[in-house]
């Protein structure tokens, strides 16, 4: 629906300072007609909007600009929830049910995934519909696989403002799911107000293999298919809880460690209430709307780094330069500070 129209008056529109004042032409009706949708909850204009949000196309990018503009006032009310652990662990079998159980209870959740390797395949692992059958047929809830290019920066960006899309079309819990590769569960504790870290019961085993950082991050820990390996899902919790006393403690959250079958969907009411209770005490200490701030100023940056990838990667100058430059740079003719430089004079970054 975006595709034809007026990208120049979108873009000068957009980059406006007060563009809102200038929202009264084609681009503006059509922001004002597709935001009214996205509020009505209705799931087409949803999914255009997101595809409009993940474009890379500029008039497309400015049209997602008024639209997250416009629909601004609806966001931040819903609780943002991020899921790691490592393939297998269970995360989406978690998510299927967990998510199952909150639209019974008349939550509208949307699942969204944060997959850095979709970056390198162009095709997003995570999010896979069949991976999550019955939230996939349930009317309450939306499942959006990670975008699929950019860094992985971009991509997480791009999924914090479908996560917002998703808030002001009603859904009142997002589910950010990431796998733990790279900075990928740092990028999604950015995203989110809490950080639950699944993990496979085993204990020492897995305490020994734990990604440097994860206990930090983690706002909950839980031990999973406790269904399977109940005495070893205790003693794992148990390592786990001795291992979180280790870290410096925090005057506003311990991370509680649980054990829960995300396929018997034992211990995941817990788990909810915890995250509550998590979000209760951040809000009522003014940490959540402090840690929201600090959040949009990292996804500002995130996203001038991203433009500036962008800028890097498909400027025409640049592109041409760039084989003569490598070849210098291998004949040994050309230092790399050298080669930099001129790299940035073509972008416009060094006089
Ligand atoms: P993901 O890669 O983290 O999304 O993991 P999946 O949800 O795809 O689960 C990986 C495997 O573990 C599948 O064979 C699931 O059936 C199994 N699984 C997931 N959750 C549980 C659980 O709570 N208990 C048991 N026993 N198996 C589980």
């Amino acid at each position: 629906m975006w595709t034809t129209g007026e990208p120049s008056t979108a873009i000068a529109l957009a980059a406006h300072p007060r563009h809102n004042e200038f929202m009264s032409g084609a681009l503006g009706k059509r922001t004002a007609v597709t935001a009214a949708a996205v509020r009505s909850g209705d799931r087409a204009a949803l999914a255009r909007a997101i595809t409009l949000m993940e474009s890379r196309r500029p008039d497309h990018r400015a049209a997602a600009r008024a639209l997250l503009q416009e629909l601004m006032p609806e966001t931040g009310r819903a609780v943002r929830v991020g899921i790691t652990g490592v393939p297998g662990v269970g995360k989406s079998t978690a998510i299927d049910t967990l998510g199952t159980l909150l639209t019974a209870e008349g939550h509208r959740v949307a699942v969204l995934a944060v997959d850095p390797s979709s970056t390198r395949t162009g095709g997003a692992i995570l999010g896979d519909k069949t991976r999550m059958a019955k939230l996939a047929a349930d009317p309450n809830a939306y499942i959006r696989p990670s975008p699929s290019s950019g860094t992985l920066g971009g991509v997480a960006a791009k999924t914090r403002e479908v996560m917002l899309l998703c808030e002001a079309a009603g859904f009142d819990v997002i589910l950010v799911e990431t796998i733990g590769v790279g900075q990928s569960e740092t990028a999604v504790a950015d995203l989110t107000d809490c950080f639950v870290v699944l993990m496979l019961p085993g204990a020492g085993d897995e305490l020994q293999g734990l990604k440097k950082g994860i206990l930090e991050l983690a706002d909950i820990i839980a031990v999973n298919k406790a269904d399977d390996f109940g005495a070893r899902a205790n003693a794992a919790a148990a390592e786990y809880r001795a291992a979180l006393h280790i870290l410096a403690p925090s005057a506003v959250w311990s991370p509680p460690v649980l054990t829960v079958s995300g396929l018997t969907g034992q211990g995941l009411k817990d788990l909810w209430s915890k995250a509550i209770d998590h979000r209760a005490r951040l809000e009522a200490l003014g940490e959540l709307q402090a840690k929201r701030q600090a959040q949009d100023a990292k996804w500002m940056w995130a996203l001038v780094h991203e433009r500036l990838h962008e800028k890097l990667t498909s400027d025409p100058d640049v592109r041409g330069r760039v084989p003569a430059i490598e070849q210098a740079l291998a004949d040994g003719t050309l230092s790399p500070t050298s080669g930099a430089d001129e790299i940035l004079r073509l972008l416009g970054i060094l006089p």
